[in-house]
């Protein structure tokens, strides 16, 4: 499934008129993506999308991340990037947590390739930034 969401990633675009727009790199690996997200006046997701280049996992993985937090009210989305945040860098022992991460369990597995983790982590890092900019205007535009 990784592989599938590498080759076509979801809410791959640029996302005109986003609310907040956060670029971040990974100088390990090369990766670098740009995240826009549109956020309602109650803070929700209303959408979301990224663009940039990088390696199967980070991409896969902000596709990933695109589609699970797409919808989702801020707090909800935060806590989302909590929980994932430790799945990837550390072992998952708790069944059900992965139950609660649905597909993205499917990242669960590169905590044991410390090389790969930056790549997993890097479009959640992009989400944390975008979710607690605050009120900075989109410098984008
Ligand atoms: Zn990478």
């Amino acid at each position: 499934m990784i592989i599938e969401h590498a080759h076509s990633p979801r809410n791959f675009r640029e996302l005109a008129g986003a609310t907040r727009t956060v670029d971040v790199v990974n100088p390990l690996c090369g990766d670098h993506l740009t995240l826009y997200l549109d956020l309602a006046a109650d803070g929700a997701v209303s959408d979301i999308a990224f663009e940039g280049d990088g390696c199967a996992i980070s991409r896969a993985s902000a596709s990933l991340m695109t589609t699970a937090v797409k919808g989702l009210p801020q707090s909800d989305a935060l806590a989302l990037f909590t929980r994932v945040h430790s799945m990837l860098t550390t072992e998952t022992v708790d069944e059900k947590a992965l139950v609660d991460v649905g597909k993205l369990a499917a990242l669960s597995g590169v905590w044991e390739y410390p090389g790969r983790v930056k790549c997993a982590t890097l479009a959640w890092q992009a989400l944390r930034n975008a979710l607690e900019t605050g009120d900075r205007p989109n410098d984008k535009e």
